[in-house]
């Protein structure tokens, strides 16, 4: 950062468990940033959440939050329905944007934040996690290289166990963009766009309810993505599964990267290169927490290098995927990924 740059002042839009967890705490290693307010729906839990996180501030109401001169950039990680008309109303007051995901519920909502962040000159990132963490890096730069040749195949497995304390909205609320596809399905999106550097053209996935998720929700999806370089991947992504590691396999022509334990929060997992035979572990470079990785190319496009890390288009593509995988599972059709609306 040059010495002059003023410290870079966040405000907190939603008073949730992964602002507390890991956004907070991302934020605060930096020491050119500071949180200077929450915003929850509830005056008494703005005021407790401000209080046990060492917030300055905590508003209930968002005008009067975004009016707060303290606040450069806002963090939202409320419920899914809300985030659009949080972001729309924040570029509107001239802050930038880190959204969590999914955008929003539909297409013409996620392409309106993004829309009004460009149109005002405001950065707009997205909060997926995923390719911010060394082991996808690396893959990246491997399957570019060619060490795999051209890839044919990809295998996600994102099938973990809801933690109890996060078994809310997610598997009780449809109208707050609650069940696994929007949650977790459109971060497989975002991983396969990064590694392969493709889109998906349609997809076809079955869902269902293993225990936990009520009403429509789903608690359980697995699916084909199809993309248009003719790669297949299929997905498994649950709330349900209590004894299984994640996993992440890229096949090509020439090789196959396999890799364990790398579809997490953490900086954590192992990476194999496997080639006529020989399975190699690859070297990751130094591991950095993913949200520290995102908050620090968030500061960098902030004061005017490069942009974020997960841009705003990049969270519309990952909406489109997700909603498609919702359609098909509901209709038993294969189904086209509509990018634009
Ligand atoms: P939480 O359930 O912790 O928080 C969501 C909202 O629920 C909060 O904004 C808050 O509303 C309300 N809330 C929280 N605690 C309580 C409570 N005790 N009583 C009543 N209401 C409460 O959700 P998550 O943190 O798990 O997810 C938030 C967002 O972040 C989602 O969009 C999700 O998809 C995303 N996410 C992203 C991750 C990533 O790695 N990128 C990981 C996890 C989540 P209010 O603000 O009004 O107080």
């Amino acid at each position: 950062m040059p010495p002059t740059a003023p410290p870079l002042k966040w405000g907190l839009i939603g008073a949730s468990d992964i602002a507390k967890t890991r956004m907070i705490p991302a934020i605060r290693s930096r020491p050119d940033s500071t949180i200077a307010a929450v915003l929850s729906s509830s005056a008494e839990r703005a005021t407790s959440y401000a209080a046990e996180n060492s917030i300055p501030r905590g508003y209930h109401d968002l005008d009067e939050f975004l009016q707060d001169p303290e606040i450069d950039v806002v963090y939202i990680s409320t419920t899914n329905e809300l985030h659009a008309s949080q972001a729309i109303a924040a570029a509107k007051a001239g802050k930038h944007i880190l959204s969590d995901k999914p955008l929003a519920l539909t297409l013409a909502d996620a392409e309106a934040m993004v829309k009004t962040a460009k149109e005002k000159g405001l950065v707009f990132g997205t909060n997926h996690h995923l390719r911010n963490a060394v082991t996808h890096r690396t893959m990246r730069r491997l399957i570019k290289e060619g060490a795999i040749g051209k890839p044919l195949a990809a295998r996600v497995f994102h099938a973990v166990y809801l933690p109890p304390r996060l078994q809310g909205w997610r598997i009780n609320r449809p109208e707050a963009g609650g069940g696994v596809i929007l949650d977790i399905t459109v971060h497989d999106a975002d991983t396969l766009h990064f590694l392969l550097d493709d889109d998906v053209e349609d997809v076809v996935a079955r869902s269902a309810q293993q225990g936990l998720s009520h009403g429509d929700l789903a608690d359980a999806v697995m699916g084909v993505m199809y993309f248009r370089n003719g790669t297949l991947a299929m997905f498994h992504d649950a709330y349900t599964i209590k004894h299984a590691q994640t996993g992440l396999e890229v096949h090509g022509t020439d090789g196959s990267l396999i890799a364990k334990n790398i579809m997490t929060q953490d900086p954590v997992g192992e990476v194999f290169l496997s080639r006529n035979g020989v399975v190699s572990e690859v070297a990751l470079g130094e591991p950095e927490d993913l949200y520290i990785h995102i908050v620090r190319h968030f500061h960098e496009a902030v004061e005017g290098r490069g942009q974020p890390f997960v841009t705003g288009e990049d969270g519309i593509r990952s909406l489109a995927v997700g909603l498609a995988v919702e359609e098909s599972a509901k209709t038993g059709q294969r189904t086209p990924v509509r990018y634009k609306t």
